[in-house]
């Protein structure tokens, strides 16, 4: 089997943001008529163009090879990309598409789901939580303020069968319309008043959850050592499961130093790429649980090496996942394989019906706060027609 061409898809957005991401998927073709497709984990923003671009530089490069060679075209990639060695996350989002197409392609191949092909399922049932409640959550839609919006959005994704969520209790401002918490105080300290508001979310969100249910605090690497630790301190009472992403995530010293503040277990990994990056987090012990993103670490055959890492180390994975159809599914399938996993995101983004109906597999919805994991071959999910309708498609052949 031969590389014949690699399609790069687009999804532009008239207004980029969290709630409009802007996907980029590969479609690597063959000369036996299998496909594969991979996305990019660079959904949000600045970085979809780039990445585009590189995958169409690389795609070049891997024209004529043999896709089931996945680990052999990955390192040379990886050698010849000059880049790669830089840790650049945007270079590396690209690498990532291209690999984890591979792996569609070669599952579809042997007529097996990729999770068989990296040596088994843990897991047939996957436990998710609700992820990024601040920003509404399926129908509970809009921005939250108050400690009735917190309550409202958590008893609504409880009343989904949802017994985890997550949420950021800083991204939006004090009163409606205001923008975020921290945007003046990142690397100051929280005014009393800020931390009441923190407070209350939380509170809100415990309350509507209750006792049993389990919650992740979300901090989008907006805090700083001193504000993180603030915050710590103050969620503390309410039983938290980690704290997320609560230092900027270029200096693993900071939190490895806020690990010993605090002991509310910490994760982080969204924005790492490669086995290096994540390396001084487990080797300091700062890192409960990693949340690598298979479209912006290297791919599926990274993530896995990552994982497999972090196991020794006695960490947990939650794969990254804020993309469409195709990133949730690849997630989907590795987290099934590696017996570290933990919990799956289920990111709003995910649910937004526009990025709901570019898959054509819809078994991705949990059920009772559970995703069944799919036996179809390879990743396990397709682009729809509306979807490929709707993509702005380059090809390299
Ligand atoms: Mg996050």
């Amino acid at each position: 089997m031969r590389v014949t061409s690699v399609d790069i898809m687009k999804f532009p957005s008239e207004k980029p943001s969290f709630a409009n991401p802007i996907p980029v998927i590969c479609r690597v073709n063959t000369d036996e008529g299998i496909y594969g497709y991979g996305e990019a984990g660079t959904t949000f923003f600045t970085a979809s163009g780039a990445v585009a671009d590189l995958i169409k530089d690389m795609g070049k490069m891997i024209i004529g090879k043999n896709p089931l060679y996945h680990e052999v075209i990955w390192k040379d990639l990886f050698d010849n990309c000059y880049w790669t060695k830089s840790n650049g996350p945007v270079i590396i989002a690209a690498l990532s598409a291209l690999d984890t197409a591979l792996w569609d392609i070669k599952g579809k191949a042997y007529g097996k789901p990729v999770y068989e092909l990296l040596g088994g399922k843990f897991h047939d049932k996957l436990r998710c939580y609700a992820s990024q409640l601040q920003f509404g959550f399926q129908e509970c839609r809009g921005l939250k303020y108050t400690y009735d919006d917190y309550y409202e959005v958590t008893a609504y994704a409880k009343s989904l069968g949802y017994d985890a969520v997550k949420t950021d209790p800083m991204v939006c401002g004090k009163n409606r319309g205001e923008i975020s918490l921290t945007k003046d105080e990142t690397f100051g300290f929280f005014r009393h008043d800020v931390l009441g508001i923190i407070d209350e979310r939380i509170r809100a969100t415990r309350d509507a959850l209750g006792p049993d249910g389990d919650i992740i605090i979300e901090m989008h690497a907006q805090t700083n050592l001193q504000t993180a630790a603030q915050v710590a301190k103050i969620v503390e009472q309410y039983d938290i499961m980690y704290l997320e992403e609560s230092i900027e995530p270029l200096v693993p010293d900071a939190m490895q130093a806020l690990s010993t503040m605090t002991g509310i277990p910490l994760t982080g990994g969204e924005r790492t790429a490669l086995r290096a990056g994540f390396l001084p987090y487990l080797q300091q012990r700062s890192y409960a649980m990693i949340q690598p993103d298979m479209g912006i670490c290297g791919g599926m055959t990274e993530m896995k090496k990552i994982c497999d890492m972090a196991y020794t180390y006695d960490v947990g994975v939650q794969a990254h996942v804020c993309g469409s159809p195709i990133s949730v599914a690849a997630g989907v399938q590795l987290e099934a394989a590696i017996p570290n996993f933990t919990i799956h995101e289920t990111h709003g983004t995910s649910l937004a019906p526009d990025i709901l109906a570019m898959g054509v597999y819809q078994d991705f919805l949990p059920e009772n706060g559970y995703i069944t994991v799919p036996d179809r071959p390879g990743i396990g999910q397709e682009l729809s027609d509306e979807a490929l309708s709707k993509a702005v498609t380059e090809t390299v052949r």
